[in-house]
């Protein structure tokens, strides 16, 4: 993408700030909100259904507000970009090329101002993108572009018809999921009492990695790059199958319980805070944690599990006994807090403190998590040579409400 195109996608994202702010000030002056819509689809420098969407987007903030007192009435002067939100075959166009085998994409950064090329990403986004647009199962949404530290992004949302998720309210088992480089830590609490842990480990992920790295180095210094090329993508599919097992794993084992919904912890609200430590640095920077977080995410929709995610502070220091919260309590594996003694398994200690805040998410009992049963833990094992997982075809999801819809790639030129 050249520099004129940021600047022409720069000029959309300010004009939708604009607009939400113009909405949020008619609102605070008392308009009708039909009358809104129409003042400010008429005085947009956006295609009609995008500034449309930008209302439906703005009226939902409000809506918060009057709905909850907590929320006080949106700012009308912030002047930072806003992301522009467009549907599918107005604002925006995506095509798979057949040819090259790209997504090339149609972006209308205003009215009459087009941009367009091929999107990149990571092979996965990119492959379920191609799914939703190739598969009559699929719907392809609303798209948001976002600027992420000077990179412009874009977030496309894509449905599945037939995914239908219970509604969370209704949830009565919170299986809290912590998920590290080495292990996922699991546990089911309801309102009484903590039913179960659980703890699945895969060290031969780190290690193969660490294997797999060595081998590429070595590549490299010899100038084989076609074949460090090939290596590379024999380590992407051992870490997608083994990570497809443990999700599956997951998933399996939160079906046992009645009812449940799945708590993780919100991956944006880490990224967003560089205050976390080295333990979640190193967890959002290793591949592997991502990539499983985002298939734990999404594999419980396709079962009709609903999710719920929860603020990751503090989840690996705080005690379940007294509450004291240090970082001086995990040591390791073992998680001994300083001031009470308690001691537990410290990766099932966090999917059990995972769950009660998404007890407490949606204002339940949490009952006394003292009393915890005896920690259980699984191997996943290497599969045979040649024997592979079938394709993957479910976008990055993730969930709100019952619709499951998730973000995809990023656009560069
Ligand atoms: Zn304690």
């Amino acid at each position: 993408m050249d520099d004129a195109e940021k600047r022409l996608l720069n000029c959309g994202q300010l004009e939708a700030r604009r607009v939400v702010n113009e909405i949020f000030r008619l609102d605070d002056e008392n308009y009708d909100w039909n009358d809104i819509e129409d003042i400010v689809v008429e005085r947009s420098g956006h295609v009609k259904n995008t500034t449309q969407r930008l209302f439906e987007k703005a009226t939902n903030a409000l809506q918060r507000h009057y709905d909850e007192d907590d929320y006080g009435h949106p700012r009308q002067n912030h002047t930072e970009s806003y992301p522009i939100r467009m549907n599918h075959g107005e604002g925006y166009q995506l095509e798979v090329n057949e040819a090259s085998d790209e997504i090339e994409y149609r972006v209308s950064a205003l009215k009459y101002q087009y941009l367009r090329g091929s999107l990149s990403g990571s092979q996965h986004h990119l492959n379920r993108l191609k799914t939703a647009l190739t598969n009559d199962e699929w719907r392809v949404g609303t798209a948001e572009v976002v600027n992420k530290y000077g990179r412009y992004e874009l977030h496309v949302s894509v449905t599945h018809e037939t995914a239908e998720v219970a509604d969370k309210q209704d949830a009565t088992t919170f299986v809290g999921v912590d998920v590290n480089e080495d292990c996922v830590g699991l546990a089911a609490v309801t309102e009484e009492t903590v039913v179960d842990s659980f703890v699945i480990e895969y060290p031969e992920v780190k290690r193969q990695r660490h294997e797999f790295f060595t081998i590429r180095k070595r590549m490299q210094s010899m100038g084989q790059t076609s074949l460090e090329r090939e290596m590379r993508g024999c380590e992407r599919q051992f870490v997608h199958n083994q990570l497809h097992q443990v999700s599956r794993r997951v998933v399996d084992w939160a079906q046992q319980f009645e009812n449940p919904v799945i708590v993780f912890e919100d991956l944006k609200d880490m990224r967003d805070d560089i205050e976390y430590g080295t333990r979640m640095n190193r967890r959002l920077h290793s591949l592997p944690f991502a990539q499983l977080q985002e298939f734990v995410c999404y594999k419980p929709a396709w079962c009709g599990i609903p999710s719920e995610t929860i603020d990751p502070e503090y989840t690996s220091q705080e005690c379940l006994a007294c509450g004291h919260t240090a970082r001086a309590n995990r040591q390791g594996k073992r998680f001994d807090c300083v001031a009470c003694s308690f001691q537990d398994h410290a990766d099932r200690k966090a999917g059990v403190l995972i769950s009660a805040k998404g007890l407490k998410e949606q204002n339940r009992h949490v009952p006394a998590l003292n009393n915890l049963p005896v920690v259980r833990t699984q191997k996943v094992r290497q599969r045979g040579n040649g024997e592979c997982e079938p394709p993957d075809h479910n976008p990055y999801l993730t969930i709100r409400g019952n619709q499951t819809d998730g973000q995809v790639g990023s656009v560069s030129g």
